[in-house]
């Protein structure tokens, strides 16, 4: 018997209040004398960069360039910008250092939309309530922008000969895709990246759960497959329906890729981060954290997995999502074409070509054709470098008996354009984060504590200064 299936483990929804109750309490510990430290530079900077406007779209990153840059040019350290496009800026500054692979502080400059009405405050104003900095890109990601904004300065006054270049850079349109920011940056110029060893950016940090913090470094991601479908079918009136139509057959090839289980498979960095997530939960639910490629045999955990944490589900396995439908734009015309897009993530050992192939028999259908939208190449940072254990030293010497884990993201980020490139790239921030607190991300009320930038501008800092003193 699995131990859900035992009526003495208790259930999910009370463990996860259980959960959230104890990480209600340290939050509140979290807030204590927050206030007095609401005029630290690293919190009334990230106030003034959440009141630039940079939804994406349409981005106008412009504006965040031009707020880094009266920053950097009032301590007189030079910068370059560039706009692909009108209004689409992005900004790099270098601190020149020996002759040691450089170190980049990379972060995006865009936010995704805030649809403020579902929000108890204004997104773009930088509000300070209670302790915490609230606005859209509060986590996503301008608090790590100034975190590493924070640390650059610090490095310049000092003065003190570095080991390498630190470069700092803000780049437009990640939210979207990253065309207009690293995307084009990587294509038209190139030489910024040659001398690059590695490279922080967006995609771990400290999750609090409970009394006990996790410590994620993003090493990796699935892959990205977004896939065009189309099938077709004979054209005619809406009054006369055929036996054949395209949207039905739409309909049926996408509930076929809807229904169909894809197989879970449990690599390695997935294991070893539910085992270090196992620690944190308590009874039934840690048990099976701990030995993840067993439990997820048993369908009724996968379901409840899914139904409970679908960011952790979705590393267990392929994932399709059904995102964007389209038919006839009559409604009395039957139409020859009817198409969907799909957001499909591998896992970062699949080979995207074999993956196609198995979609294509799982449709089974040759009135169907595929066509990616968007497919990267797998891709991987190693966790044995100088850069994990700078950050491991300095975490653990502020938080003891924390350690880092090297983990995957669901999501991606533009450290692909790095990792493509043979760089190491890690996505970390020093912010310790309480579990409820990260359906900010893209959601609603996006917050940071004030205690969590204060203290992540010298966290961040002192990571920096393990690699170039
Ligand atoms: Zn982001």
């Amino acid at each position: 018997m699995h131990p859900f299936n035992d009526p003495r483990a208790g259930n999910w929804p009370a463990i996860l209040l259980m959960l959230l109750v104890s990480i209600g309490l340290a939050a509140a510990d979290v807030q204590d004398g927050a206030e007095r430290d609401a005029e630290h530079p690293a919190v009334t900077m990230l106030r003034d960069y959440l009141r630039v406007d940079t939804r994406n779209p349409p981005g106008n990153e412009s504006a965040a360039t031009a707020f880094l840059g009266a920053i950097l040019a009032a301590e007189g350290i030079p910068f370059e910008t560039v706009e692909p496009v009108d209004g689409r800026g992005n900004l790099w500054a270098t601190l020149k250092g020996g002759d040691a692979p450089a170190l980049l502080l990379l972060h995006h400059t865009d936010v995704v939309p805030a649809n403020e009405a579902f929000w108890d405050m204004p997104a773009f104003e930088g509000v300070l309530r209670d302790g915490y900095i609230y606005g859209r890109g509060a986590l996503d990601m301008k608090s790590q922008g100034i975190l590493h904004l924070s640390a650059f300065l610090a490095l310049h006054r000092a003065g003190k000969p570095l080991k390498r270049d630190v470069i700092f850079m803000a780049t437009a349109d990640e939210e979207a895709g990253s065309k207009l920011g690293m995307g084009w940056l990587i294509d038209h110029r190139p030489e910024l990246f040659d001398k690059l060893g590695m490279a922080l950016t967006e995609g771990g940090h400290g999750t609090v759960i409970g009394d006990r913090i996790t410590l994620g470094i993003e090493v990796t991601q699935k892959i990205p497959l977004w896939l065009r479908l189309e099938a077709t079918g004979p054209a005619g009136h809406g009054s006369t329906p055929h036996v054949d139509n395209a949207v039905s057959t739409l309909l049926a090839g996408l509930n076929r890729i809807q229904s169909h289980q894809f197989e879970p498979r449990i690599i390695p960095i997935v294991d070893a981060y539910f085992k270090r997530l196992a620690a944190d939960f308590p009874g039934p639910i840690g048990a099976a954290f701990a030995d993840i490629a067993t439990a997820v045999k048993d369908p009724d955990f996968r379901h409840q997995l899914h139904q409970n944490f679908a960011n952790l589900s979705a590393l267990t396995h392929n994932t399709c999502a059904i995102t964007r439908l389209s038919g006839s734009n009559k409604v009395n015309v039957i139409g020859p074409l009817a198409s969907a897009e799909l957001d499909c993530r591998l896992l970062p050992d699949q080979d995207p070509v074999n993956f196609l192939a198995q979609l294509e028999t799982i449709i089974a259908d040759e009135r169907f054709s595929i066509s990616p939208l968007i497919a990267f190449a797998p891709s991987a940072s190693s966790p044995d470098t100088p850069l994990f254990t700078a950050i491991e030293t300095v975490m653990s010497r502020h938080f003891p008996g924390v350690e880092a884990v090297a983990t995957i993201s669901a999501g991606f980020t533009d450290s692909h354009h790095l990792r493509e490139r043979g760089i190491t790239s890690y996505g970390f921030a020093p912010l310790m984060i309480p579990l409820h607190d990260l359906s900010g991300y893209h959601g609603n009320n996006e917050r940071i504590s004030v205690t969590n930038m204060k203290r992540g501008a010298a966290l961040m800092l002192e990571i920096i200064e393990e690699m170039v003193y």
